[in-house]
């Protein structure tokens, strides 16, 4: 069964995502978060095989009144509360996530510790972004914040650009793919992994720029309330 899975995303593997496509389907979700005096944030969570729809989220951390309601991690916990926790990191590292603002570090990190495949997303988060701007932590917990512009390159430049299937090590000294780690019966997979190690996964930014900025610009426009939530 796991030789199956991984056959399967090796095959999927090589059919592009219509990144554009479910980053409209992010952008509806920011429009959500828009219409809730939110910061308009959205994120979607896509199957890396049969391309549908994982989780949804859109910020709401004026509503919540927690800054740590992040659109990412709304789509989390929604689909955590739904199929249960073990089942839905399963599900999360056979997804890859379209986001219209650049993972915060809060959530870029929290997308290492989930197993994401792998993350696109719109606008550049210059003062707050986890994946290449302020740091890169889906290339590694130990990357420091030395120069924006060179982390960026060298998060186009990583060896897991494009990837759909990581490979992260395993107890025991094996390796393991998502798709294969996904059919253990260990429950939560993380366990699985040896303490310590740090899923890296694949980035691609600035898909929808504009749009994804422009949303962003209507609410500020706009004199939206709460606008320091913005800091996301
Ligand atoms: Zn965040």
């Amino acid at each position: 069964m796991a030789a199956a899975a991984a056959a399967a995303v090796a095959t999927t593997g090589e059919r592009p995502f219509d990144d554009e496509a479910h980053m409209r389907e992010a952008l509806v979700e920011a429009d959500c978060a828009a219409a809730r005096h939110e910061v308009p944030v959205g994120a979607v969570f896509i199957d890396v095989d049969d391309r549908t729809v994982v989780a949804r989220g859109h910020n709401l951390t004026n509503n919540a009144m927690n800054g740590a309601r992040h659109a990412e991690l709304e789509a989390v916990d929604v689909l955590m509360a739904s199929v249960g926790g073990a089942e839905a990191l399963a599900r999360l590292r056979r997804s890859r996530l379209y986001v219209t603002l650049e993972p915060c570090v809060m959530c870029a990190s929290a997308l290492a510790k989930v197993g994401v495949a792998s993350v696109a997303f719109g606008a550049w988060n210059d003062k707050f972004g986890g994946a290449g701007s302020a740091l890169a932590l889906h290339d590694g917990w130990r990357s420091a914040p030395a120069d924006a512009g060179a982390l960026r390159e060298a998060a186009l430049r990583s060896p897991y650009a494009g990837r759909v299937a990581p490979v992260w090590p395993m107890a025991g000294g094996g390796v393991a793919t998502s798709a294969s780690a996904s059919a253990s019966t260990s429950g939560i997979e993380g366990e699985a992994r040896e303490p310590g190690a740090w899923h890296r996964y694949p980035v691609v930014g600035g898909v929808l720029k504009g749009a994804c900025i422009e949303v962003l610009k209507r609410f500020y426009e706009g004199g939206a309330e709460g606008a320091a939530a913005g800091e996301v």
